[in-house]
């Protein structure tokens, strides 16, 4: 495993200088943003990146890069969808509201609940491993292809239900549905290895859990703890802010149809036991 640092220092800080030297002898590539600041990358296998994060007013944003070794040796994964292409075009339909707040311009809600189906104004155009994406800015909310639909079934996944995707007219969209996953894993069989913060919703008390690196491996999972025969649950709590749905949590043979049989393009996997 190695860690990928998403840098960004301004110009005007102390040591700008300094690290754009370091980033020269290197031959580290990085963006100028408006002539105001420069992005690049730094990974954890470089001996110098501990000296360069060092130096940072900013904290880097990280990710967790797997070997394929590690991948194939875990049991357990969080599965995200990372092609945003399914544009939802009327949330009232859709979504129910709760937990109204106020801001200074306007009433805001801290949750919404599905009662409907998505409304989107078009199929994803699918390909031979293109068969799996999200709704924009939502990782966890997958849709699939009747392709994929037909794989999950003939491989016998275990947890994995369907529903359709509508147009305007409220007709049910072709060779699209949203993957819904109805087996909740309770927060027990979370071991978070990384910094968190528990938010608690002033109105209903419900929790969510947020990482201070996000993108960390932050997170292992209690399998003697989960139940037997299942393939896909969902986390019973948030790992985000905001309205991120709880992470997806798949089996070893989910995992092997997606990456190993289909080899989806648009599928990520962190595995956590
Ligand atoms: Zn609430």
């Amino acid at each position: 495993m190695i860690r990928r640092y998403h840098c960004s220092v301004m110009y005007s800080d102390e040591y700008s200088k300094r690290i754009l030297k370091i980033l020269g002898d290197e031959g580290i590539h990085y963006d100028d943003i408006m002539g105001n600041a420069f992005v690049f990358y730094v990974y954890s296998d470089n001996p110098l990146t501990a000296e360069i994060l060092k130096q940072l007013e900013t904290e880097p944003s990280v990710e967790v890069l797997f070997s394929k070794s590690e991948l194939e040796n875990a049991n357990w994964y969080i599965l995200e969808a990372t092609r945003f292409d399914i544009e939802t075009s009327d949330d009232d339909f859709t979504f129910e509201y709760s937990c109204p707040y106020r801001t200074p311009y306007d009433t805001r809600y801290r949750h919404q609940k599905q009662i409907n189906p998505y409304v989107s104004k078009r199929t994803p155009k699918w390909k031979n491993n293109y068969n799996f994406c999200a709704m924009l800015g939502d990782f966890n909310r997958v849709f699939c292809s009747d392709r994929a639909k037909n794989m999950i079934f003939t491989r016998d996944i275990v947890g994995v239900d369907y529903m359709h995707v509508v147009n305007r007219r409220g007709e049910s969209t072709e060779n699209v549905s949203q993957m819904v996953f109805n087996n909740i894993l309770p927060m027990n069989c979370f071991n978070f290895i990384g910094e968190y913060s528990a938010h608690q919703c002033e109105s209903c008390g419900i929790i969510h859990y947020e990482f201070k690196h996000p993108g960390d491996d932050n997170i292992r999972i209690r399998a003697d703890l989960i139940p037997k025969g299942i393939d896909v649950f969902v986390a019973e709590r948030s790992f985000s802010r905001g309205w991120i749905q709880p992470p997806i949590i798949i089996s070893k043979k989910f995992y092997d149809l997606l990456a190993n049989e289909m080899k989806e393009k648009h599928l990520r996997y962190f595995p956590i036991g």
